[in-house]
């Protein structure tokens, strides 16, 4: 079963670390936060999602 990716806008300080690591998942959103562009991760980026999960200086992003 597919991965499912969340990021929690309360938590995001707008470092941009995950757009960096993965631009294909997480963007920058109107407000200035980063949102993550698709809701299942495809299978070819899993390592990149968790990557940046890991990498999240504030744990915004949850992917499981
Ligand atoms: S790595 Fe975390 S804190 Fe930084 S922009 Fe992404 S979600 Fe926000």
């Amino acid at each position: 079963m597919a991965k499912k990716v969340k990021l929690d806008k309360d938590l995001c300080i707008s470092c941009g670390v995950c757009n960096a690591v993965c631009p294909s998942l997480f963007d920058w959103d109107d407000d200035g936060k980063l949102k993550a562009l698709v809701e299942e991760v495809p299978a070819d980026l899993e390592d990149a999602a968790a990557e940046a999960e890991a990498s999240c200086p504030t744990g915004a992003i949850t992917v499981e």
